[in-house]
């Protein structure tokens, strides 16, 4: 009998997360606070995030952290999530590949972002803030952060991206069934809100504007309001690695180990948390595994960016990062994967991928398209757009065993799905979606 799902039970589940800046031969340069540029210290961290996140982003020592109880027992609530072989995208490329993903897309809220907002809330709980804030683009992070600041009583408000706030009303809907409040970024409500609008009335807002207006909220308040983020930051990627450690198990279950290992690419959340366990062996034990970040051609910050450091947001007031960068000030084209159309890459991702140990592969937003709806029709899930770059650049790969006659065992993050995304589909089916290339 073919198994499809390889799941694992309560007992079996990581009570760890995974820290691979203790493996890495070269660190990560530090985070730099703006003002003094020296690199930024606990303290000063610790007055945007919660302390505890913050003590995890400087951690560089230990591999492993331990997942605090109450946070594994709501993990419990949804995870494992599957490891699937995608035997239907198999037989519609008619590819030697086995091709197996993760799917993310099964929890309630239907995207990987809770498995940070989790925890992100419970540190700030336990230390006493009340209200938590964010931005969020597409609406994933926020519905994601919405829901979790509510497990812990906690007041969230959400800066969303103008354009998504009126292009994709149904999140911010769910967002506020959660009880956050939600407020079209750029607003009047900050001053760095303020700043750009009087410098453009007519911004459609990017992550970076939402940033931007967050952390100025967070930092007038620090003792009682904590800034949280759904990507980029260290321990973002930390928290996330929950899905590869599953993997991994889950892999082994399946008697097999991936070649290559996929994933679409924001500020680098899932694809670290996919890929930082099994990289683990390459570190340790000298495995071969190839990692493939795949992001839009219109936002390539990896395979067309620089590396040096730049703010996390459009204003420049986040700490300065090390990281593969557009610039902060790059407004990225408005595609429908609204979670990929961050400027830069995390520090960590972005030193491992300086060294060589992984690579990004852009996509055009047809081609992700394409990738979807055949994904759609062959496995009977409706991926999230973001997930759709993932699933094209292992379509890429499938295609290429298929060419060479070679088999090979692929493994991508189905992140999300889509069907809040309708209206992303019913362009492309129409046929008035078009490329966006970088200039
Ligand atoms: C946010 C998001 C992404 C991209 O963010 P990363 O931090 O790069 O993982 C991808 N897919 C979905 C569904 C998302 O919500």
């Amino acid at each position: 009998m073919k198994q499809k799902r390889f799941f694992l039970s309560d007992s079996e589940l990581p009570q760890q997360w995974y820290n691979i800046v203790a493996d890495m031969p070269q660190k990560p340069q530090p985070l730099l606070n703006p003002q003094t540029r020296q690199p930024a210290k606990l303290d000063e961290l610790s007055q945007i995030f919660a302390t505890e996140c913050c003590r995890q982003e400087l951690n560089t020592t230990e591999a492993w952290i331990d997942i605090p109880e109450q946070v594994q027992e709501l993990y419990r609530n949804y995870r494992s999530t599957p490891l699937v072989r995608a035997y239907g995208l198999e037989k519609a490329l008619d590819t030697p590949a086995h091709i197996y993903f993760k799917n993310e897309s099964v929890n309630p809220l239907g995207s990987h972002k809770i498995n940070s907002a989790i925890p992100q809330c419970y540190y700030c709980k336990q230390e006493g803030i009340t209200n938590v804030t964010t931005e969020t683009g597409a609406g994933q992070w926020g519905m994601a952060l919405s829901y979790a600041a509510r497990l812990f009583g906690l007041e969230a408000a959400v800066y969303q991206v103008k354009v998504s706030y009126n292009q994709k009303p149904y999140r911010r809907i769910l967002m506020q069934t959660f009880g956050a409040q939600v407020i079209a970024s750029p607003s009047m409500s900050t001053r760095a809100g303020k700043d750009i609008l009087t410098h453009d009335p007519n911004h459609n807002g990017s992550l970076g504007t939402a940033i931007s207006e967050a952390v100025e909220l967070a930092t007038t308040t620090p003792e009682k309001c904590k800034y949280t983020l759904g990507s980029v930051m260290n321990h973002v990627s930390l928290h996330q690695t929950i899905m590869g450690l599953e993997a991994e198990k889950q892999m082994e279950m399946a008697g097999e180990y991936p070649d290559k290992v996929i994933a679409c690419f924001g500020g680098g959340s899932n694809f670290s948390g996919i890929c930082f366990p099994f990289m683990r062996h390459n570190l340790r034990q000298g495995k071969k595994t190839e990692f493939i970040a795949a992001e839009p051609a219109s936002c390539p910050k990896i395979t067309r960016g620089e590396f040096r450091y730049d703010y996390g947001d459009e204003a420049g007031i986040t700490p300065l990062i090390p990281m593969f960068t557009l610039g902060h000030k790059f407004k990225p084209a408005n595609i429908h994967a609204g979670g990929l159309r961050y400027h830069g890459a995390g520090a960590i991702v972005s030193q491992l991928i300086k060294d060589g140990l992984m690579h990004g592969m852009d996509i055009p937003q047809l081609e992700s398209f394409d990738a979807g709806l055949l994904f759609a029709r062959s496995e009977g899930i409706i991926p999230a757009p973001e997930s759709c770059h993932a699933i094209a650049a292992t379509v890429r790969e499938a295609l290429k065993c298929k060419e060479e006659g070679k088999s090979k065992t692929l493994l991508f993050c189905l992140t999300g799905h889509g069907l809040i995304d309708a209206t992303a589909y019913e362009q492309y089916i129409n046929g008035d979606l078009i490329n966006y290339e970088y200039k």
